[in-house]
């Protein structure tokens, strides 16, 4: 009889994501190896096999392949051709190369939310800044706009908000989608996951939370505060979603909620994700356990949340570079519930993502006063 537990795993990436990953494998006892250019890199120092090449090479991500039986990412920005490649050999790829190739462009993914029926913001497509601006002469484009590369941005790099004529000699001129300023109440993110059978398992919806003067999230939170009537709207959004994209594995959906209570989908992620860090500590399954569930066709588990958490980002403090110190992190570990995770990265850099905290309660307001608290201690110094 076929042990789906002895298939053996590639990794694309080997960033956090993928080191989580794989601490949730190692507890199944699966086989895992990871192929990224650094040795150093924070997945290198948990996992079976480390392989350098990169990943967005067609050589280095055919050969890696063929070397393993199910092959997945922690990052979308890979080689598509070689996966094609070794789906046509037989391996099993997941999230598959079709499904990678609308969601890596965002452009195509917007057109995929309009083609299927999918609620999202108004958009038009460009090709370099010159199309943009000739738009707006001819009054088809007004401002305020958001405009976005169709590929390779990530935390906010590659989205700007034009709001004035001023502001035009900050157009990206690459292929880029445009769309309309969202007036946004709220920001949240639904994790679904989807195995070959078809079974579709959504975590509850998280909230990412502004600080209230700084343009930047604060904190993420679990359960987002929100109606039962909007969450049940984003849960159905998500799963419907994954279905029609017929993704096999995580899909990260991030919506809006705007001003009028309408839901929104901004963008999503094929893989775990930033939203579902907390789902380690807070859920009866973590999101990384149930990436791996869903690409092995296994059982998905249960996504109930056990309690109300809170996720921060340990980001670089802005004036040091060098070997990372993590300042006060006793008084931190003496708080209950303060859950961190730290990289292991070998160097600290202004606003690096160097680990994340998660931090569970009794109840939300609860977790937020010790998130607070976490957050004015614990410095990423060097
Ligand atoms: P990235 O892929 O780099 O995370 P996003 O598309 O998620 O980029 O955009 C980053 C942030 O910019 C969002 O979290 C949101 O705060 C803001 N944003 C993006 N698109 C819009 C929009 N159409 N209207 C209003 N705000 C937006």
């Amino acid at each position: 009889m076929e042990n789906k537990l002895n298939q053996k795993i590639a990794i694309l990436g080997g960033g956090q994501l993928g080191k989580m990953l794989i601490q949730a494998g190692s507890r199944l006892g699966l086989s895992l190896s990871v192929m990224d250019t650094d040795r150093d890199f924070p997945a290198a120092f948990v996992c079976s096999e480390y392989v350098c090449g990169d990943i967005r090479n067609y050589d280095d991500v055919l050969a890696f392949g063929m070397n393993a039986d199910v092959i997945t990412i922690e990052i979308e920005n890979v080689n598509i051709e070689a996966l094609e490649e070794l789906q046509r050999r037989g391996k099993k790829v997941f999230p598959q190369p079709e499904v990678l190739k609308v969601i890596k462009d965002k452009g195509k993914q917007k057109m995929f939310y309009e083609g299927n029926g999918f609620p999202t913001s108004e958009f038009a497509l460009y090709k370099n800044a010159d199309e943009v601006i000739k738009s707006i002469e001819k009054q088809q484009l007004e401002f305020p706009f958001v405009q976005k590369l169709r590929t390779d941005g990530y935390d906010g790099r590659g989205v700007e908000i034009i709001k004035s004529k001023d502001q035009l000699s900050q157009l990206f001129d690459k292929p880029s989608i445009v769309e309309e300023l969202v007036e946004v109440d709220k920001e949240i993110a639904v994790i679904v996951a989807r195995n070959s059978l078809g079974e579709v398992s959504t975590f509850p919806p998280v909230e990412m939370v502004f600080h209230p003067t700084a343009n930047l999230v604060e904190y993420l939170s679990s359960p987002a505060n929100i109606s039962k009537e909007l969450s049940l709207i984003a849960d159905d959004i998500a799963r419907r979603l994954a279905e029609s994209l017929g993704i096999i594995g995580l899909l990260a959906v991030e919506m809006f909620v705007d001003k009028n209570n309408k839901i929104l989908i901004n963008e999503v992620a094929p893989r775990p994700h930033n939203s579902g860090h907390h789902t380690i500590e807070a859920c009866v399954t973590s999101q990384y356990e149930m990436h791996l569930r869903a690409i092995l066709d296994l059982p998905l588990g249960q996504t109930i949340q056990i309690r109300p958490a809170v996720m921060i980002n340990l980001l670089g403090e802005p004036d040091y570079t060098g070997s990372p110190i993590y300042h006060n992190i006793e008084i931190c570990l003496a708080k209950s519930g303060v859950y961190p995770h730290i990289y292991g990265k070998k160097e600290t850099k202004p606003y690096r993502k160097m680990g994340h905290v998660t931090i569970t309660g009794d109840n939300l307001e609860d977790a937020i006063e010790t998130a607070r608290f976490v957050q004015k201690n614990l410095k990423v110094i060097a």
